[in-house]
C-alpha cells in the first residue's frame, strides 16, 4: 500500500485526517519506495495507491507505470475527485476500489464540504464502469450522516449505472475527528440494497 499524501475533500467521518493536507512531514521518497519494490520483486504481487486521494498526485501515472515496469499489478483506492487524471491512470490499473459517497447531487456536498463534488465523483464512476477495469464499489455509512433513504437512492443510481460489486462498510470512529455519532448507526436494509447488485457485502466497523 502506498498512503498519498493530500485530499481536497473534508469528509465528517474521515479517519485519515493526518493524510489530509498536501504537505506534511515524515513523508517517504518515491525513489525509496522504487527501491523497496525493486528489492521484493517476485514476493509482493501488487503495489496499492491509496490516501489521500492518489489523484491528487501528479505524478500517479507515472509511478504506476514505473510499479508496472516492475511487474506489480496495479491497485487503486480513490474517490475518483480529479475526473480527468482518474481516467488517465485507468488504462494502467487492474483494480480499483471506488469511495461513492452519497447520492451525486447537493448530498455529496454535505459529506465532503465541497462544491460540485457528487459531480466530479460521477464522472469518475461512469469512466470507471466504462472501462471495464475490475472494481469495487463502497459506501462508508452511518445514519447521522446519510440517510437510509438516501443509501437506497445512491444504490439504485449505481445498480443503474451498472456496478456489479457493492459494499457498505460500517463507520469506524477511530481516526474520525469531524464526526461524533449522535445516534446509534440504524440498521440499513440490506437485503433491499443487496437486490440492486449481483455481488453485495456488508464490511462490519
Ligand atoms: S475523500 Fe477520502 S481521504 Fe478525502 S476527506 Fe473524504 S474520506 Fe478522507
Amino acid at each position: 500500500m502506498v498512503y498519498c499524501q493530500g485530499c481536497p475533500w473534508r469528509c465528517a467521518y474521515c479517519h485519515n485526517p493526518h493524510l489530509l493536507p498536501a504537505e506534511a512531514a515524515g513523508g517517504i521518497a518515491w525513489s525509496e519506495v522504487l527501491e523497496l519494490l525493486q528489492r521484493r520483486r517476485g514476493l509482493l504481487d501488487a503495489v496499492v495507491f491509496s490516501g489521500g486521494e492518489p489523484t491528487a498526485q501528479p505524478g500517479l501515472a507515472a509511478a504506476m507505470r514505473a510499479a508496472k515496469a516492475l511487474g506489480y499489478r496495479i491497485g487503486l483506492h480513490s474517490a475518483g475527485i480529479y475526473s480527468r487524471r482518474f481516467a488517465e491512470v485507468l488504462p494502467l490499473v487492474d483494480w480499483v476500489g471506488f469511495d461513492a459517497k452519497a447520492p451525486f447531487d447537493a448530498s455529496y456536498e454535505r459529506i465532503t464540504g465541497v462544491r460540485a463534488s457528487g459531480e466530479a465523483a460521477l464522472a469518475s464512476a461512469r469512466a470507471l464502469l466504462a472501462s471495464g477495469v475490475d472494481c469495487e464499489f463502497r459506501t462508508t455509512w452511518h445514519a447521522g450522516f446519510l440517510s437510509t433513504a438516501e443509501l437506497e437512492r445512491l444504490a439504485r443510481t449505481l445498480s443503474e449505472l451498472g456496478v456489479q460489486r457493492y459494499v457498505l462498510q460500517e463507520f469506524r470512529d477511530s481516526g474520525c475527528l469531524a464526526f461524533r455519532p449522535t445516534q446509534d448507526a440504524v440498521e440499513a436494509d440490506l437485503v433491499a440494497l443487496a437486490r440492486h447488485f449481483p455481488q453485495f457485502s456488508l464490511r462490519p466497523a
